[in-house]
């Protein structure tokens, strides 16, 4: 059985996921709350971005290629599922440790690195 994330691992896992997730909704104040969908309401204020910190390059094209998929917030709300269901960090498939430069650059993942290469090139 493979060796499950600490709680302190988890909880780095978890901010990132909840920083992506406000990043992508554009929502501020929705840390461990319901979804609430809040339409038309643009937070065009700058200086608040800036709050959250700093990502590196990898993290902020992760997050681009993340904005252009359709079900984002989904996966990252099932990321923080897995978190609580201690499944967090391991591949869907293989069901080996994902590397943790890749979960830091894309913790909503559910595959490792070799098993996302072989479903793409399928
Ligand atoms: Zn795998």
């Amino acid at each position: 059985m493979a060796k499950k994330l600490t709680k302190k691992e988890t909880k780095v896992y978890r901010d990132l996921l909840l920083d992506r997730r406000n990043r992508l909704t554009g929502s501020m104040d929705s840390i461990g709350g319901s979804v609430s969908s809040q339409s038309g309401e643009r937070d065009s204020a700058s200086g608040d971005e800036a709050d959250l910190g700093s990502m590196s390059v990898a993290q902020e094209f992760a997050l681009s290629m993340l904005q252009n998929e359709s079900g984002a917030v989904q996966k990252i709300d099932a990321a923080l599922r897995r978190i609580d269901d201690g499944e967090f960090g391991f591949c869907d498939d293989c069901e080996e440790p994902i590397a943790k430069p890749r979960l830091e650059a894309i913790p909503w993942t559910t595959l490792c690195i070799d098993c996302q290469r072989e479903a793409e090139s399928h």
